[in-house]
């Protein structure tokens, strides 16, 4: 193993995010550098959704830290005391995953396992929900199981692939790989927020997805580096919420530029 001082309460903190590059951190980059480094100087800070909250209500569930979690976000109960509709409904999710056998199975492993690593240059760190000597799990809460419409490509993909859980599960299996030794297969153990009902699914990510998630890690995460490090200026995505928070106008445009691949489609 890797020697590192990462614990669970300081896996986040401002001073290791600046250390090591994680998986989410460069799926932020990829989405938008300005904004992913401006968060990383804590000059801006995403809005924290009821979507993102509810995924780490039951990642504390199954962490065994759902005491702490409830103590930390008071705001997910009503003035009475009672717990949230949404989260009730996470309660209910959690009652589902937990009477199927094979999802419980891959949740049984080594929860929150840290290490570190590095790809292409760049410090790694890693914190893998559920840990077993074969395989690796990641736990997600997703709307459903549809495929996504990705304006920016204007097409549907597949969830796993819109969200990027190829990349973490390439940056897992990589860093585990440089502290064990060995490969592993990457698992998604995956619950809707459905109502009434929520669906489960365990997804298997195949190696070869895995090997070209790694490929763009290893081909981006040296950019992203330099841009942490000061050295390269990051660009704006023009979109994102810090995008639109920080433009400045500078002068009219023709607003066929902006349509025009639109105009293209229709013809
Ligand atoms: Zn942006």
């Amino acid at each position: 193993m890797i020697e590192h001082d990462l614990t669970s309460e300081n896996y986040f903190s401002p001073e290791n995010e600046k250390k090591y590059m994680g998986s989410s951190q460069f799926k932020n980059f990829l989405r938008c550098e300005s904004s992913a480094l401006a968060e990383l100087h804590g000059e801006y800070r995403r809005e924290t959704t009821d979507a993102l909250l509810i995924g780490s209500y039951v990642d504390a569930h199954f962490e065994g830290t759902l005491d702490i979690f409830k103590a930390q976000h008071p705001d997910i109960f009503t003035k009475s005391g009672d717990l949230k509709a949404q989260y009730r409904h996470a309660d209910y999710m959690i009652q589902r995953a937990e009477r199927d056998e094979l999802f419980m199975r891959f949740m049984s492993g080594e929860k929150q396992k840290i290490m570190v690593g590095e790809i292409a240059g760049v410090p790694f760190k890693i914190k893998i929900d559920s840990y077993h000597d074969e395989c690796l799990v990641d736990l997600k809460c997703v709307r459903d199981f549809k495929p996504i419409w990705n304006e920016e490509k204007h097409i549907k993909q597949p969830f796993i692939y819109y969200w990027g859980y190829d990349i973490q599960g390439a940056v897992y299996r990589e860093i585990v790989r440089q502290n064990t030794g060995k490969t592993l297969p990457f698992y998604i153990a995956a619950i809707t927020k459905e109502k009434p009902e929520p669906k489960l699914k365990v997804y298997w990510i195949p190696d070869d997805d895995l090997d070209s998630a790694l490929e763009e890690v290893v081909g981006l995460a040296p950019r992203f580096q330099q841009i942490k490090e000061g050295k390269l200026q990051p660009q704006r995505c023009g979109d994102c919420p810090f995008c639109r928070f920080t433009e400045v106008l500078t002068a009219p445009v023709n607003y066929h530029e902006e349509f025009e691949v639109y105009d293209v489609e229709c013809e």
